[in-house]
This record gives C-alpha cells, structure tokens and sequence, in this order.
C-alpha cells in the first residue's frame, strides 16, 4: 500500500507541531490564550483508520464554557471589536481564507489523520473552507439595509446589527468546513464566538485558532472550547450570556439543545439530520444516476447530513439499475483516507461503527434483501480501522427502520416506485426533509418533483454539489433556519428599524 500516512508518532507530532500545549496536551483557545482545561481533564483522540492514538487533547468542562462564553461577551460588550466596521472584518476574514489556502497541505492531512476520510475530500474541504471565509469577507461590506418611502414627514431604515455572542456547536464529519461555515458570517456580521468543535475531531480548529492569534484577532473574539457534548456544548446552549446558538449535528441533540436554549430565549439555528432520497425515473440517464446514486451515499462513507441514503428507483428500472449498482459498489475501495487508492475512508469511531452495524442487522432482520457489503473488510483494516463495507438493501419496506431512521454510514436503501405520484410519497415519508434529488431526462417532471419535495437542498440530474453562495438548511425535522449564502448572514443579525422625524417640531397629539 502507498501511503503519505505521517510514520508513528514522529511523523504525527511534526504533522500537529503548529498547535499549542498546555499542560501535556493541544491546548484550548480561550480570551486570546491558550490554555489547559480547568480541571486539568484531557482526551485522546485516536485515527478512525487504525485505532492509533494520534493526540491528547484538552476535555473541558463548564467553568471553562462558562470563562469563554465570558470572554466573548466581553469583547463583544467592551472590547475593540466592537467599534470594527465591515471593511476592517473582510480584510480578515480574507486574510484568514489566505492562511487556509497556504497551509491547505498540512490541514487537509490533519483532517485525514483525526476523522480519515480520504485525502482528496479534506483537500476539498480546505479550499471549500477557505472560499466560505472568501465569500463572507465580501459580503461583509455589501449593501445590506432598506429605507421606505413612508408617510408624514419621516425617514425610515432598517439596518442590520450584529446579535453579541453566538455559541457554535459543530459535528465531526467536517470539522474545519463546519468551523468555517459558523465563524465566517458571524464574524462577518461582527459577532463574538464561543466555537466547540465535535469532542473527536478538533485538531483543524485549534490549527486555524493559531491563525487568528497571527492576525492578531483582539482577544475573545474567537474562543475555540473543547469538551463532551452534554457538559460544554450544554454549558453554551443553556447560557444566559450567549445571544444564539448555531447547532449542526444529530436531531436528538437538536431537541435538547433548543431545549436548554430557552432559558433566555436565544437565537436559535439548527441543521440536523436526514433520510434524503434520491429519486432515479426511467428516462433518466442511466450511468449519470448509477454514478451519482454511488457518490450520494458512499462520499465520506455516508457521514453526510444531506446523504442519498434512500434511491427510489421507477419499476420498469429497478432490475436493470439495482445489478449495476451493486457491481460497482463492490468495486469501491475501502481505505485508509492517506492511500492514493482509497476511495471511502472509515467510519469516525468504533461507537458509531457498531451503531451502523446494528442498523444492517435490524435491515437483515426486518426482511431486506442485503445485496452487498454489510461487513468489515476483511484482515487488519477491518480489525484495527472502523470500516464497514459499501452496504445497499433492495425489497425494503416504507415503515422499515432503515428507510425511516438517519444511519449516517454507508448503507443505501432501495425503494421501487411506479409513478411520478407514488415517487413524492415516498419520498416526503420520513421525519427529516433536507436534502433530496431528481434524476429525469424530462425536465418538466423534475420541476414538479422538485416543488412537491419537502427539502431545503435539491438537486436535478446531479446530487451533492453546493456553494456557500446559496442557503443550506432542512424542513421538517431536519432543522431550524438556514446556513451560507445571504440567509446564513441575516441570521446573524438583528434587524433594526430607525425612523427619522424630518420636522422636529411637537405632534401636538395631547393639547
Ligand atoms: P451530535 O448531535 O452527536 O453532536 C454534534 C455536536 O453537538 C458535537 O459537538 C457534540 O459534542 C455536541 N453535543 C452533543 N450532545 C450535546 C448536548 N446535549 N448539548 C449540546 N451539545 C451537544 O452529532 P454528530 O454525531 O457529531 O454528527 C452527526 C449528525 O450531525 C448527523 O445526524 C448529521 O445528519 C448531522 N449533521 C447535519 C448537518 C446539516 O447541515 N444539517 C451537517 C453535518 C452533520
């Protein structure tokens, strides 16, 4: 096997040198400072592609949320950041897309080695991150308020204003793109942040954190916390100090997060999970939906929020697609995410492992047809390394456990429809509403699928491409407002209305 993997633990600690450590591990990045955990608690983080340990880091705990919460209200309430205007907020956040381009190298293999997707998806996300930091410095001094021609002698306006302090509460299946995809509006828009990364991916994050430190960021406009889920993102979500919370990462944890949000009534943004299906007619172009209904579920082994993970497929087509499917699917190779030849990388943890494998036998024991995969691959990859073979399910059922419920691995379920009528049903048959895509030659029928499709991201003849130039954000239960693009900016504003008497003189409303 070739590999670029950094040696042992030599070649990990040059690959992670440019981090900082406090205390025996890569430390936090709290008021400007970095810094150990409070309670002197570490984690280790450990390569999802062999089990090796890779890294200790920081586990902090509430005071150490509730210290950065702190220092970001203070920068937002009394620090410099404050008086900053947009040209001076898109000059960095320029700055900073700069810094990800240079060192694009070096963090696309740091996100190999913590989350193992394979090198040319975090060499993706890198320059993905650094348009997103691009994008939002420009948008930062575009025109962005109203004035209305109202009666009386008045001028009214409306502007836009940044809402304080916003906690950041960030997944692990992108880690320095989800970074990107909170801090750049919020800093755009000129926000403070309490940012905590995913507890098992945040070495790509404390690398840009030492980015700001070099662009000299006043202090505790960015504070990067590190910890579980339950105790520090909790400590942010229940705040009384945080202004809004931007969440991406499970449904259940959205509940719980908007949940501990209501204390003050936060802002709120969540982009939770989905079922999102990927409905090919038979008029579709053949190899174009076989290649994208592959690329849908099995990028990033299916650790993707916006997923393909059911193919609805039209009968008259179903048993010329579903062989070619599977003989493909077979032909995928499973690696570790530094080899040139890997083309899906493993699974994050050994606990979501086992969750995705009890979803394959709940599939086998509901009644499915498992047509390939369903297994790890055999000898020390699959022994040492998290990975699970590309995985598809044919004669499934609507109420199946795994057409309904998010598996977030590489498993695909096959649905048969027979009209355009029973495609919509089945596909708006889940609690999630994300993401979905149509594959036709009839253009028309695409747009009338597309409209009846209860999702926020839709693709026709295609799946999965986006751009930080449009909103990314579910119906249904698939989350709460909408990321990137203008939408993604507005919803780091408050809105503010300003009305101007032109005649200063008394209304003489009470003689
Ligand atoms: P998760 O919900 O377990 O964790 C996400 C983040 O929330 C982590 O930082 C975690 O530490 C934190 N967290 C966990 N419990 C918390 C609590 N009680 N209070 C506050 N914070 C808490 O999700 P995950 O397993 O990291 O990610 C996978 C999920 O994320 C999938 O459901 C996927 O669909 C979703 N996701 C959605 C999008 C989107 O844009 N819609 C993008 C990526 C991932």
């Amino acid at each position: 096997m070739q590999t670029m993997e950094p040696k042992g633990a030599t070649g990990q600690a040059e690959l992670l040198k440019n981090l900082r450590t406090a205390g025996g591990a890569y430390a936090m990045f709290i008021d400007g400072q970095w810094g150990a955990a409070a309670d002197g608690g570490t984690r280790e983080l450990v390569n999802p592609a062999n089990g090796d340990v890779i890294a200790k880091v920081a586990e902090g705990s509430q005071a150490d949320a509730e210290r950065a919460i702190q220092a970001a209200h203070d920068a937002f309430y009394k620090g410099p950041w404050g008086e900053s205007n947009a040209q001076d907020r898109a000059k960095l956040l320029f700055r900073l897309a700069d810094k990800i381009d240079e060192h694009a190298a070096e963090l696309s293999r740091m996100e190999t080695l913590n989350n193992g997707k394979p090198l040319r998806e975090t060499e993706y996300d890198m320059a993905d991150a650094a348009n997103c930091f691009r994008y939002y410095g420009g948008l930062a001094t575009k025109p962005s308020g109203q004035t209305f021609d109202v009666p009386a002698a008045s001028q009214t306006m409306v502007v836009r204003e940044p809402i304080g302090v916003c906690g950041q509460i960030i997944p692990w299946n992108y880690p320095l793109l989800m970074a990107a995809w909170k801090l750049a509006p919020a800093l755009a828009a000129g926000n403070t942040c309490v940012l905590k990364p995913a507890e098992l991916t945040p070495l790509t994050a404390l690398r840009l954190a030492t980015f700001f430190e070099e662009l000299e960021l006043p202090k505790g406009v960015v504070n990067i916390v590190l910890g579980a889920g339950p105790v520090v993102g909790h400590a942010i979500a229940a705040s009384p100090l945080v202004d809004k919370v931007a969440f991406t990462g499970g449904t259940k944890t959205g509940r719980s997060i908007m949940q501990a949000a209501t204390g003050n009534l936060k802002k709120i943004s969540l982009e939770l999970g989905g079922k999102s299906p990927n409905i090919v007619f038979a008029d579709a172009d053949f190899d174009t939906a076989v290649d994208y209904a592959l690329f849908g579920i099995f990028a990033n082994a299916g650790q993707v929020c916006s997923a393909g993970s059911r193919l609805l497929v039209q009968d008259s087509l179903h048993d010329k697609l579903l062989p070619r499917l599977v003989e493909r699917a077979k032909k995928i190779r499973v690696g570790d995410g530094f080899d040139p030849q890997t083309e899906m990388g493993p699974i994050i943890s050994r606990a979501h492992q086992e969750k995705v494998e009890a979803y394959i036998r709940a599939g086998i024991e509901e009644g499915a047809t498992l047509e390939c995969g369903g297994q790890r691959p055999p000898g020390e990859l699959g022994e040492k390394g998290n990975f699970i073979e590309p995985t598809i399910f044919s004669h499934t059922k609507p109420g199946m456990k795994i057409v309904q419920e998010e598996i977030f691995g590489p498993v695909l379920v096959v649905q048969r429809f027979k009209d355009e009528a029973e495609a919509i049903a089945l596909a708006n048959d889940t609690i999630y509403g994300l993401a979905g895509g149509v594959f036709t030659n009839d253009i028309a029928k695409a747009h009338r699928v597309i409209r009846k499709l209860r999702a926020g991201i839709t693709w026709i003849n295609t799946y999965h491409p986006t751009y930080n130039e449009a909103p990314w954000g579910g119906y249904k239960q698939s989350g709460i407002g909408r990321e990137l693009g203008t939408h993604g900016y507005d919803a780091y504003t408050e809105v503010k209305q300003i009305n101007v008497n032109l005649a200063v003189e008394p209304s003489g409303w009470f003689s």
